[in-house]
C-alpha cells in the first residue's frame, strides 16, 4: 500500500497539533512540535489570516488521515463505506479507522506508533483468533483475540512499547493481557475515547460539497 514517506514531524507542524507519529519521541523533549510549535515553510510563523469554511475542513480530513497514515484514495474508500452504512457518518468512518488492526496492535500497547504496528503486522508477529495474519487494514470485531507470536516476544521494540503501556493507557473496547501476550476486542470503538481534538462532522461537509 502506498504511505506517506516524507518527514513525519512536520506534519504535526502543519496541523498545529501533536499526532504522536514518533512513538516515545513524542513524549520526549526532541519532539519538534514542542520546539517550533508553528506550520512549516517559508510562511510557517506568518500572522493567522481568517481561514474559511473550506480550509477548516480539509485541515481536519488531512489531521485524520495523518493521524491514521493514509492517502487519499483509501481514505476516501473508507468514508464511501462509512457513508453507505446505518448511522451517524463521522462517527462510524472514525469506528472503521479504529478498528484496523494495525490500530488495535498500537493501542493495546505492541507498537509505539500506528506506523510501527503496521510494520510488524505486515511482518507476521500476530495471529488473530490463533491464526497467521498480514493485513495492517483488516477490520477487527468483537471476540477477536490478537496474540503475539511466541517467536516474536523477544523483539525489543515491542518490549520496549509494552513496557512503556501504562503511560499510553490501553482504551477500555480492549483487554490487553500482558502476560499472555494477548488483548481482545471487547465492544465496538467508543468515541468518547479517542482523545484527539477532531471534528469529523467537518470531514462529512467536505465530502458532502
Ligand atoms: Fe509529532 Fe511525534 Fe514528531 Fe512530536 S515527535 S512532532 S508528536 S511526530
Amino acid at each position: 500500500m502506498a504511505r506517506y514517506t516524507g518527514a513525519v514531524c512536520r506534519q504535526c507542524r502543519r496541523e498545529k497539533l501533536k499526532l504522536f507519529l514518533k512513538g516515545d519521541r513524542c513524549y520526549s523533549d526532541k519532539c519538534s512540535f514542542e520546539r517550533r510549535s508553528y506550520a512549516p515553510g517559508q510562511h510557517g510563523q506568518a500572522r493567522l489570516r481568517k481561514v474559511s469554511d473550506y480550509a477548516l475542513q480539509l485541515r481536519e480530513k488531512q489531521k485524520v488521515k495523518r493521524i491514521y497514515g493514509m492517502l487519499e484514495d483509501q481514505f476516501r474508500r473508507y468514508f464511501d463505506e462509512a457513508e453507505r452504512r446505518r448511522g451517524v457518518t463521522g462517527e462510524i468512518l472514525l469506528q472503521m479507522l479504529e478498528s484496523r488492526l494495525d490500530n488495535v496492535v498500537y493501542r493495546l500497547g505492541f507498537a509505539a506508533s500506528r506506523n510501527q504496528a503496521r510494520h510488524l503486522v505486515r511482518h507476521n508477529h500476530f495471529l488473530l483468533n490463533g491464526r497467521k495474519v498480514n493485513i495492517p487494514s483488516l477490520q477487527v470485531k468483537v471476540g477477536d483475540v490478537i496474540t503475539l507470536r511466541e517467536k516474536s516476544r523477544e523483539v525489543e521494540a515491542i518490549k520496549e512499547s509494552l513496557a512503556a503501556v501504562a503511560r499510553r493507557g490501553v482504551p477500555t473496547w480492549l483487554e490487553l493481557n500482558q502476560d499472555a501476550f494477548s488483548g481482545t476486542v471487547k465492544s465496538a470503538p467508543d468515541r468518547q475515547e479517542l482523545t484527539m481534538p477532531i471534528q469529523e462532522q467537518l470531514i462529512v461537509e467536505l465530502y458532502s460539497k
